[in-house]
Order: C-alpha cells, then structure tokens, then sequence
C-alpha cells in the first residue's frame, strides 16, 4: 500500500484519461492521493479543483492555496474564498506556498507577504501547511528565507507541516524536523545529480517521512521526461527503500500511515 502525498491530478495533461489515471494508481497499490489545489491561480475560478477531485474520488484528499508562481495576481478577495474553501471535510492542508527564487515568476518581497498572510489564514483553519521551496542555482536563498519565515510566524501554531519534493540538504532537512515539519521526497530523489537529497533521505526518521509525485510534473528515473502519474510514487519508494535498506512494501506501508496519523484520517476512510 502507498501514499502519494503531492500530486496534480486536475492537470489538463490528465484531461485525456483521468479516471484511467487513478485506476491505475489503486492497481498500483497507490489507494491515498493528496491533489493539490492550486489550479490555475487567483482569477481563474480554479481554487476548488482539488476539492471537486476529491468528492469524487474514494482515497482522495485535497488542499487549497495559491502557489508562490501566482503569488502577484492574489486580492483580498482570493483569501475570503480560500478560508471558506478551506473549511470542507476533505481538505487536509493548506498549499502549496511558499518560495520560489528559481524561477522568480512573482516579485520575491511579494510572495514572501502573501505566503506570510497564508500562514495566518491556515492558522485560523487549524490546518498545516504545505511548503514549495525552491531556491536559485547554487543558492541557499530559498531555503533560508522560508525557513527563518517558519520559525518566526509559524512554528508556535503547533501545526506544523510537509515539505513537499524536498530538495535541500542534511541540514535542512533537520531544520525542517525540528519546527514540526514532515519530509516529503520524490522522483528527484532518482536524479544522478541528486546526492544531497539521497543523503537527507537517510537521516530522516522512520515516521516523519512522506513520498509524492508532484505529477503530472518530475517524473522519476525510468520515466523521466514523460508525463508523471501518481501510479509511479512507487518509483519513489523502490529508491527510498534501497537507501535505508528496507523493502518497498515497508516504505510504502510507513509512509501510508505516517500521512494517516499526520492528517487524522482513520483507515477505514481511504479505501
Ligand atoms: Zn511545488
Ligand atoms: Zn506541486
């Protein structure tokens, strides 16, 4: 059994064959999905695409937020709607936010205020939060910022977290341990470069530990530069597990009621 923690399944690269895509999933042994809910961003009348996924679909849990990409388009009005979203029984998150210095889509002062007034929003839902961080080439920045962010805005909420396609270090992986926070690795993790993450993955314990996707995007190894798809998270545990020695079964099994016991979902409801 297995968890994808982290994927886009409203994604129109999924328009095609959606129900196929979760088939195949449970036939994978893939039975729980968190669909982040970005959609398409402010405006675009998207911000419930997880939540319509996860009506729909047994196993499937849903956030709400506004990605750092979109964090320039985000009004006041956009927050109004996120709250009340965010009160249905299938939403388990808020996210993904965060930053993003990689691609610098949104002005960085920008989406460092709108990802600061999501965490307050997530607070007064009694939420935690799913964390994108994405620091440029040969950079910590990132990473730095979110990090002193969280600890001073976010670590007293108790609520704490996931850090989603987690690509940092050692250290930041510990960082992110020590403010409540959950890691989530995926299909980078297969990536030739990717050494500092194979490295984290070997000092995170055994129950704060996550495994996505992020598909449509990051496909993993034998797959990579297709179209991702939750199916293939066991990819991701099949590498996981060679690193800690375990079997796939183990990891997947782990991982799955670690994202349970985080989320308060009792097993009979993912089926
Ligand atoms: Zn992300
Ligand atoms: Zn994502």
């Amino acid at each position: 059994m297995y968890t994808d923690s982290h994927c886009h399944p409203e994604n129109k690269r999924f328009d095609s064959d959606r129900p196929e895509i979760f088939a195949r999933a449970k036939a994978a042994g893939v039975t729980t999905l968190l669909a982040i809910g970005n959609g398409d961003g402010p405006g675009s009348g998207t911000f419930d695409c997880a939540i319509k996924l996860a009506e729909q679909f047994d196993g499937v849990y849903a956030t709400v937020g506004i990605h750092p990409h979109e964090a320039a388009l985000a009004k006041q009005g956009d927050f109004d709607e996120l709250l009340e979203l965010a009160r249905h029984p299938k939403v388990v998150a808020w996210g993904e936010i965060g930053l993003d210095y990689y691609y610098d889509h949104s002005p960085r002062e920008v989406q460092q205020s709108v990802f600061l007034q999501q965490m307050e929003l997530a607070r007064a839902a009694k939420l935690p939060i799913v964390i994108h961080c994405r620091p440029s080439d040969n950079s910590t920045n990132a990473w730095d910022d979110t990090l002193s962010l969280l600890r001073e805005n976010w670590a007293s909420s108790g609520l704490g977290g996931v850090m989603h396609c987690f690509g940092g270090t050692v250290d930041h992986a510990r960082a992110s341990l020590d403010i409540g926070f959950v890691i989530s690795f995926a299909g980078n993790i297969t990536f030739p470069k990717a050494q500092n993450i194979r490295d984290a993955a070997t000092v995170v314990p055994d129950d704060r530990m996550f495994l996505e996707t992020d598909s449509p995007y990051l496909a993993p190894g034998p797959y990579r530069g297709k179209r991702n798809e939750p199916a293939f998270v066991t990819e991701v545990a099949k590498r996981v597990a060679e690193l800690r020695g375990v079997s796939s079964e183990e990891i997947g099994h782990q991982t799955s009621a670690n994202f349970r016991a985080f989320f308060r979902i009792k097993p009979a409801e993912s089926q």
